[in-house]
């Protein structure tokens, strides 16, 4: 299962955005991750798209919602393009 973004404390994932999320068949407003709906039931592509775009801004909304981590994990579609 390809996890997008996840946030660890310690070893422990405290939140993520994986196949659960963007592979949906659910309403978004039952969407708990950490993408907060966007990811939700898009699909792979679109989800990458939208994570490389917003996961600065979710883990920073993380943070301030309070949420203790010390480890963001972004996988490697999902991350910024490379330059060459
Ligand atoms: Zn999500």
């Amino acid at each position: 299962m390809a996890t997008l973004i996840a946030v660890y404390l310690g070893r422990t994932t405290v939140n993520r955005c994986d196949l659960k999320c963007y592979g949906a068949r659910t309403e978004v407003a039952e969407c708990e991750c950490i993408c907060d709906g966007m990811n939700h039931g898009v699909g792979l592509a679109r989800a990458e798209a939208n994570t490389r775009a917003s996961s600065q801004d979710w883990i920073a909304a993380s943070r301030a919602s309070g949420l203790e981590f010390d480890g963001v994990e972004v996988c490697v579609g999902a991350q910024a393009e490379p330059l060459f």
